[in-house]
């Protein structure tokens, strides 16, 4: 099946009235490439338009029900009335945590470098009945990532409640050939860029008395994985940072936690199928994540459902680490 075969699956699929967080995972499992599959999800949330209209917003003060997948659904305490910048939103687990982070009620920064694909996350927001906004940033720079946090404190209305730190990369490959600048970029974007949006954020947050802040780590910090040496040390970081925030801010009502996902299907992983199948197969669940998956884990973090959970990594790898 090519691409334009795809949209013509997922256009009938939509007329028979399957809901556009399914024909999002229908699309997840199609081996296609990055291009044809971004055209693909863009082709959906225009299709998704007359559909969505009538789907209803969490009415305010309620709690919120995200439901996307057939089948899963998370009941979260209300975000409405919070602020949630989400870094790397604009595409796979990111984009997924921005829209269920809508659906329970928060305004929703969608942050990127990607205008076109931070505009539909933001476009399939709204259609939703939720509130969003893009803001763009390449998060490599240090002084980008803390225009990002002054950016986001402004479109916030004078602050941010939820921090979702999910931008990142993950080259892989034998440590004597990677070259410098992609060392560097792998800690610039996994570690420099949270560490400092943290430091913007947190401290008003702790000033309120509340907060939230999830980062996203992987199960290849957890273990060692061959060829995945940079990649999973500046995940680790990551978790060591989480901890330390956690002691950090905790005190005064920021939590501070991780997810630590597993084989997850992305535009990011969109060329490493069999790779990220074979890794997936090592665990319980056998198959990899869709990105929704992983997004009600960072939700329940991010939400008052959590209100005692302070430094946690919580592994959402399918059991990998467990056994
Ligand atoms: P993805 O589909 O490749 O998306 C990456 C996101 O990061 C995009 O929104 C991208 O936005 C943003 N980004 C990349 N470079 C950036 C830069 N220089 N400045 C600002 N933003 C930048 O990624 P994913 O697979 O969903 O992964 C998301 C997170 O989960 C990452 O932290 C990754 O390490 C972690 N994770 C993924 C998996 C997996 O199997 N997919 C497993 C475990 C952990 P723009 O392109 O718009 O800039």
């Amino acid at each position: 099946m090519d691409a334009q075969e795809l949209i013509n699956t997922v256009a009938l699929a939509m007329r028979r009235g399957v809901k556009v967080a399914e024909l999002r995972d229908t699309v997840y499992q199609h081996p296609t490439s990055t291009d044809a599959f971004n055209d693909v999800l863009a082709t959906i949330v225009r299709a998704d338009r007359p559909q969505t209209a009538h789907v209803p917003a969490v009415p305010p003060g309620s709690v919120g029900v995200a439901s996307g997948r057939k089948g899963a659904a998370v009941t979260t305490a209300s975000m409405t009335g919070k602020v949630a910048l989400v870094t790397g939103a604009t595409s796979g687990i990111g984009a997924a945590t921005a829209e269920t982070l809508a659906e329970c009620g928060a305004h929703v920064l969608v942050a990127g470098r990607d205008r076109g694909r931070g505009g539909a996350v933001v476009e399939a927001i709204r259609q939703r009945g939720g509130t969003a906004d893009f803001v763009a940033a390449d998060l490599l720079d240090a002084d980008s990532v803390r225009q990002l946090a002054r950016q986001a404190v402004e479109l916030g209305g004078g602050r941010v409640d939820i921090l979702v730190n999910g931008a990142g990369i993950y080259p892989f490959g034998p440590t004597e050939q990677t070259p410098q600048s992609e060392f560097d970029a792998v800690y610039a974007l996994n570690v420099k860029a949270p560490f400092y949006l943290v430091a913007e954020l947190a401290p008003a947050m702790a000033e309120r008395g509340s907060g939230a802040i999830v980062n996203v780590s992987t199960m290849a910090a957890a273990f060692g994985v061959s060829g995945m040496a940079l990649y999973g040390s500046s995940k680790a970081a990551v978790n060591l940072l989480t901890k330390a925030w956690a002691a950090e801010y905790g005190p005064r009502g920021v939590r501070v936690n991780a997810v630590q996902p597993g084989p997850t299907q992305t535009e990011g992983t969109a060329g490493m199928r069999e790779d990220l199948d074979t890794l997936a197969s090592q665990a319980p669940a056998g198959r990899p994540a869709t990105p929704r998956e992983i997004a009600e884990a960072i939700a329940y973090l991010a939400g008052d459902a959590a209100s005692f959970v302070h430094g946690v990594v919580l592994p959402v790898d399918g059991g990998r680490t467990a056994v």
